[in-house]
Formats: C-alpha cells, structure tokens, sequence
C-alpha cells in the first residue's frame, strides 16, 4: 500500500499506511501560514478491499464547519469526481471507501490543474474576441494572465472577474470555464449583445503557485491574498498589485470575484453594503443584479450567505470592497459550496466541476440585466 501527493496541487502527510483499515493522515499547512483544508493524494492499494482512511487534527483547520455534512471526492480517470462516504467526529475525517481499481485520487474538492488553467488560457487566445497578456510574475516564477474579451472602445463598460484567490477554492475555476465557453461562443445571442456593451477582463487563476504547491489559502510567501486589496506589494502578494495596476489603467464597472465556500452548502453573493461610498445606486445594482440570477437558475439564491456589513464597517483589504470602494462600480464575492447546493442535492456528485460550469454561464444572465445601468 502507498500514498502519494508529489503532483500538482498535491497535498497529505501519511501518518500509517499499513493496514486499509487503518490509514491515518494528516493535512500539511500551507507554506509560512497556519492555513490548511485543502487535500489531495493518490492511494495505491488493493482493489474490492474495503479501506478506512482517517485524516486527524481537524477541529484546528481553517474550517472545522466544513467538514460537518462534507462527502469527500474521489476519482480513477482524473476526469470524473464523485463523493465518497465520509464522517466528520469533530476532529478527525473518516472516509469509507472500497476502490474498483489499483490506484485511486481522494481531493478536497475536484482539482482544477496547473496545466488545465494553462490549456484555458491558450484555447481562449484563439478566439477572434480574445486575448491572452501577462501582467507580471508571481513569486514563484509563473505567469499572471489575464484574458481581454471583447474589442476595448470609447462607452463600453469594463467588466472584470477574478477567480481562486485563494487557490484551494477550485470551484471558481471552473466556474470561470463556463463563462467563457459562452462569452466565446460566436453563435451565443447574449454574449455577442454584451461583447458590443463590454470588455471583460478575466483572471482564471488569481494564485496559481498556491494552487501548484497545493495550498487552501495563501500564495507562495503565505500570504492570503484576498486581505491584501489596501496595500498591495511586490514583496507578499505581487498577483495583487499586477491586477489593481491593470484595474486603473481599465477602469472597472463591475466586478467578480468566483470563491468556494467550505461550510455553507448554498451559491450567494456577497456585495458592498458596508462600504463607505455605498448608494442606493449600487444597491439598485445589486438587487437587479440578485434578482436576475435568481430568475436564471435555481442554482442561485438570496436567502443563506454571509452576515451583511454594517454601514462603513467592510473590511478594507477584501478585493470585493477595495473595486467597489475605489471605482465606485458594482461589485460582488459569488460563494460556491465545497459540499452541495442544499436545495438541489446531488448525491453522486455533490458541487461540482460542472454545476460550476453552468453557474459561470448563468451569470452572463444576470450581468445583461444590468449592463445598461452600471454608468
Ligand atoms: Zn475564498
């Protein structure tokens, strides 16, 4: 029997692996920051043999709620994720699983690959409407990319999504797949109407050497680059700076920052409200904005998400509220669930690659409602 996670987005420390019945594991900690959630492993052992496998120490991770209701995934092929039986006592996960082959992968969710985000960003480069620019340089070396949809011009509004700030959260990459398998489809009638209002700048991948290094929250040097949108620096969160330094240059109308969230099993939103320049303006926005997705897919509700700020009491250094607060545009952090949408239940699959998918399509909907209004 071996346990193995020397791979991309890889991440367990295997504490006993000698009998299927008693693997103990732990989760490593993302590099320099007491975060850790995110796991992915292969085991290799034998086939039609029931396997208990136990990852301990999780009443301390980042979100012990999330491991309340959770099914972990598993895949044979790399291509297919599906949950598997799993209990949470508190402290210690315990999935339950007898493989149908030699070699099976356990992750957090279904990884969104160094090499996927590569073939993203080269497929989308070779559309007439699209265009791929590098922006700088993380700390490990790799490139941030951003996607420029649409042909800029004098009146269009500028519409820019992030996704996988924090890079565990693989959801919001593919999320960011489908939209822009429909923001490229040159036969789709809504993406063509908001090409001709709109330029859209995606970010696919906001932290990818901590999606590499197999990390749940922070980039290379540790640092959780979603409480860095105030005073971003070259030295601890240089993806940052990059994508505001563009921002300015671009201007921003609306954004959208794609996140997964590990405790509650609901898609939401999450706006500015407690933002020194809030204005029924922009509530206007957001609830035409809610209103629409709501309309467009069941997927989507308004009811469970995050407890709203009080007036001027949004954290400053969350990008949601920096874009809001500094281009005065409508502005949003969409939460997708770890575990499932509570109100349509899938129980082979839970959340998945390809309900995020369909999220990232449906949200094309909700931004035609309010493309018109956002200036
Ligand atoms: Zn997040």
């Amino acid at each position: 029997m071996r346990i193995s996670s020397n791979f991309d987005s890889g991440n367990i420390v295997v504490i006993k692996a000698s009998a299927p019945n008693d693997i103990q594991l732990r989760i490593q900690k993302d590099h320099q920051s007491d975060f850790y959630q995110w796991f992915h492993f292969k085991l290799e052992s034998t086939a039609f043999v029931s396997h208990r496998l136990t990852i301990t120490d999780l009443k301390n991770s980042a979100y012990p709620d999330g491991w309340k209701n959770y099914q972990a995934v598993a895949s044979y092929d790399r291509q297919e994720w599906f949950r598997v039986e799993t209990e949470f006592d508190g402290d210690n996960l315990v999935i339950q699983h007898t493989p149908e082959y030699e070699h099976i992968y356990f992750a957090y969710f279904a990884p969104y690959s160094y090499e996927r985000h590569l073939d993203l960003l080269a497929w989308a480069q070779t559309s007439v409407n699209c265009q791929q620019v590098f922006l700088g340089e993380t700390l490990d070396g790799r490139d941030m990319s951003l996607l420029v949809v649409g042909e800029p011009e004098e009146g269009k509004k500028a519409i820019w999504v992030t996704a996988r700030q924090h890079p565990g959260e693989t959801m919001a990459e593919w999320f960011v797949e489908g939209f822009l398998e429909r923001l490229l489809d040159l036969n789709d009638g809504l993406a063509r109407q908001l090409l001709d209002k709109a330029v859209f700048y995606v970010v696919p991948n906001m932290n990818p050497d901590g999606s590499v290094r197999g990390h749940l929250r922070t980039n290379a040097v540790g640092a959780n680059l979603n409480r860095e949108w105030a005073t971003p620096s070259l030295e601890s969160s240089p993806e940052v700076f990059y994508v505001m330094q563009k921002m300015r240059e671009t201007g921003v109308d609306l954004f959208l920052d794609a996140h997964g969230d590990e405790a509650l099993a609901y898609n939401f939103v999450a706006g500015c409200e407690g933002n020194p320049n809030y204005s029924p303006r922009l509530q206007t926005l957001e609830d035409t904005f809610k209103t629409s997705l709501q309309m467009a897919t069941p997927e989507f509700q308004d009811t469970f998400g995050y407890a709203k700020d009080k007036p001027g009491e949004a954290n400053p250094t969350v990008a949601t509220h920096a874009v809001g607060q500094q281009f005065d545009c409508l502005a949003f952090t969409l939460e997708m669930p770890f575990k499932d949408n509570i109100e349509l239940p899938d129980t082979a699959y839970g959340w998945s690659p390809l309900r995020s998918k369909q999220l990232g399509e449906d949200v094309l909907i909700a931004m035609r409602s309010v493309i018109d209004m956002l200036r």
